[in-house]
């Protein structure tokens, strides 16, 4: 499909023709796990369903689509596409992180990737301009999240990929736009080399599948990957990539309604007593406005604020609000609310990245904004 489509016509057709046998407009949830082969070794494009399944095509395609990348790649997580990019790396290689990352991908690291001989090293997320004066001879990969989880700091990624191009050896800049979403921002077109989403989130919107996506414009790292892809077999089901692509559908519709209900709450809990370091890349408030308002369309729908009242008074809080359910994961219609240090990103306590206990972490979701208002108003009242 011409990428001369906007974003909205994309999220809606892009990878799904009518299907060519039936008519059928939705994208079929091929549910089959192998394919007939008319003589040895001669197929219509599918063999067996871990190397390719026509309803993941149609979601690899128009997440591609969507980045503005040529190539996608469905995974069974965020967490498995995390882990194929890593398994790019040698031992020896060293991966540059953002200090402000998903516990996960620091836990991946960690337990799994540095045991088998490769390095993280962590950067000030709020001093991203030196990380191009941090990469050694041994950097291969750059790893950043823009908003960062939790703490929303925004990373400039078109100045970052700018001062990469300069090196001789460049290091691949995979950038996890899980917060963002293409619909705010496309790091492929800023100039990064890897985009990674957990489409758990915003892309599958409804909170009801568990996924992930890698999308690149290089042929030979898509096809290391899509080897990767089919060697490990972390894939999504059909009926997964089917849930997925109709969430796509309305993505830029739901991101723009998490975004205005976001700046109101946003007002809202700047002028609360009980709120300190409030973190909105949306609201003229954040560090980084200026920047949020040149590298994205809107702020999104992920904010966070420490509780002045300590770790006590933010677990009451949270285990207050009745709309803004208690929960891990973020993304989806309706808003929730957790605290990152004990829950999301636990597997950081005692590290150098562990997050502050009284920070609390809101999805916003886009339900009645005066009724998210008034849940939070109840709760400060009540907790
Ligand atoms: N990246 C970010 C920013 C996340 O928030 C998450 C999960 O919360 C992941 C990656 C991992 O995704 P998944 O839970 O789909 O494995």
């Amino acid at each position: 499909m011409s990428k001369e489509y906007a974003f909205e016509t994309l999220a809606i057709h892009a990878g799904q023709p009518p299907d060519p046998t039936t008519g059928a407009v939705m994208t079929p949830i091929y549910q089959t796990s192998t394919f007939k082969q008319d003589t040895v070794g001669s197929h219509r494009g599918y063999e067996y369903a871990r190397t390719g399944n026509p309803t993941r095509t149609a979601l690899e395609s128009c997440l591609a689509a969507l980045e503005g990348g040529s190539h996608g790649l469905a995974f069974a997580s965020g967490m498995a596409a995390t882990d194929a990019l890593f398994r790019l790396l040698k031992p020896g290689d060293e991966v540059l992180a953002v200090d402000d990352l998903y516990g996960g991908t620091h836990r991946i690291l960690k337990h799994i990737f540095e045991p088998l001989g490769v390095t993280l090293r962590l950067v000030d997320s709020q001093a991203t301009d030196l990380i191009v004066h941090e990469i050694s001879e041994t950097t291969r990969m750059i790893w950043v999240e823009s908003p960062t989880n939790p703490k929303l700091n925004l990373i400039d990624l078109s100045a970052l990929a700018e001062s990469l191009s300069t090196l001789s050896s460049r290091p691949m800049l995979c950038v996890d736009n899980t917060f963002a979403t293409p619909y705010l921002q496309q790091p492929l077109m800023l100039g990064a080399d890897v985009v990674l989403h957990s489409t758990t989130k915003y892309l599958g919107g409804h909170s009801d599948i568990i996924g992930g996506a890698i999308l690149c414009n290089d042929n030979a790292l898509y096809d290391r990957l899509a080897f990767i892809q089919n060697a490990v077999g972390a894939i999504p089901g059909p009926m997964d990539c089917f849930l997925v692509l109709r969430g796509l559908k309305t993505l830029p519709v739901r991101m723009d309604r998490h975004a205005s209900n976001s700046e109101e709450i946003a007002s809202f809990l700047l002028a609360r007593s009980e709120v300190t370091d409030f973190r909105y890349p949306g609201h003229a408030s954040h560090p980084q406005y200026e920047l949020a308002q040149r590298q994205m369309r809107n702020g999104g729908g992920m904010m966070s604020f420490i509780h002045k009242g300590g770790e006590a008074a933010a677990r009451s809080f949270v285990e207050s609000t009745q709309l803004f359910t208690l929960a891990e994961s973020l993304g989806g219609v309706e808003s929730l609310i957790e605290l990152p240090a004990m829950m999301t990103h636990a597997s950081t306590m005692d590290t150098p990245i562990a997050i502050e206990p009284a920070l609390i972490r809101l999805s916003v979701g886009i339900e009645a904004v005066e009724d998210l208002i008034e849940d939070l108003r109840l709760a400060f009242e009540n907790s």
